[in-house]
């Protein structure tokens, strides 16, 4: 069997790129690029925090309904990287969950009471997560109401890692637990928490993605990494550092673009204004990759 060297893959963070911070919900043309895309034979893989239920909903179904090409297939790295699986035109395969990554789940259930005491006003528990403890700001809340909130609850969360003995980390903030490590991270985003294991981020995603391809015989001749926040650099950071040509595209740059010894892009790279931002900036860079293979 020979192997297949597309132009380009694309390796997506979920939230902010594609789906909309707002409505959390993926728009009809982003659905549309992407299928087109695949059937052009260039990989997409998501690789997100999302539970496999959210990618399930937000993409697969739309991507199926409107028709997703027969022999393609397309991966999702869920809860960044403890949870993956991929889909085709006939449905998704089995869901694989690396439980040595999951968040011991008496702690989950703290996490779950805590809400439901103190913060079930302004967040919601994610019962879809398979390995992290994730909590997330209802949709009708403002968003600086959400953010205030959320620093009490993690100080909460991190009390109570502290009183099962769980190491962790917050930022620059770290409480070796029991062990003497630090075993796992409270990670802010800004609609979520999650609660994780610190073996987990976007760079598992990322050698994930990679075995993916290559057990289909799949070896792109360069990747594109697509996020919205610091830590979706670490999926161009681990390619980079294997050799792979990668580029990256923030499409939230507001903080400012990190210096990488890879291209990073933003929307003003495709004369977009700086508003363009989110979905909107991601959209846009599906369709520009969408025309240079037409070209
Ligand atoms: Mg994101």
């Amino acid at each position: 069997m020979t192997i297949a060297h597309p132009p380009l893959a694309l390796l997506l963070d979920v939230d902010g790129p594609l789906a909309s911070p707002v409505t959390r919900r993926v728009s009809a043309d982003i659905i549309v690029n992407l299928i087109e895309l695949v059937r052009r034979g260039i990989p997409v893989v998501f690789n997100t925090g999302r539970s496999d239920a959210f990618i399930s909903e937000q993409l697969m179904h739309p991507m199926l309904q409107a028709g997703l090409p027969q022999g393609s297939v397309v991966h999702a790295i869920c809860e960044k990287g403890a949870v993956w699986f991929s889909f085709t035109s006939e449905g998704p395969g089995p869901v694989h969950v690396d439980k040595s990554l999951a968040m011991p789940a008496e702690f989950g259930t703290g996490i779950r009471k805590l809400v439901a005491n103190s913060y079930a006003d302004y967040m919601f528990f994610d019962e879809t997560k398979r390995a992290m403890v994730s909590v997330e700001q209802h949709i009708e809340v403002e968003s600086g109401n959400y953010l205030a909130q959320q620093e009490k609850f993690d100080a909460d969360a991190l009390v109570l890692l502290a009183a099962h003995g769980l190491g962790a980390v917050r930022l620059e903030h770290r409480a070796p637990g029991s062990n003497g490590g630090v075993d796992y991270r409270v990670d802010p985003s800004i609609i979520s928490t999650d609660i994780e294991s610190v073996q987990l981020g976007k760079d598992l995603g990322a050698s994930r993605a990679v075995e993916l391809l290559a057990a289909q015989r799949i070896v792109p001749q360069a990747w594109r990494t697509v996020g919205d926040s610091r830590t979706d650099y670490a999926m161009a950071d681990w390619l980079h550092h294997r050799d792979h040509c990668v580029k990256h595209v923030d499409v939230r740059p507001g903080e400012g673009v990190l210096a990488k010894p890879y291209p990073v892009q933003t929307a003003a790279d495709l004369n977009l204004s700086d508003d363009v931002v989110n979905d909107f900036a991601g959209a846009a860079f599906l369709q520009f990759w969408l025309d240079g293979l037409a070209a």
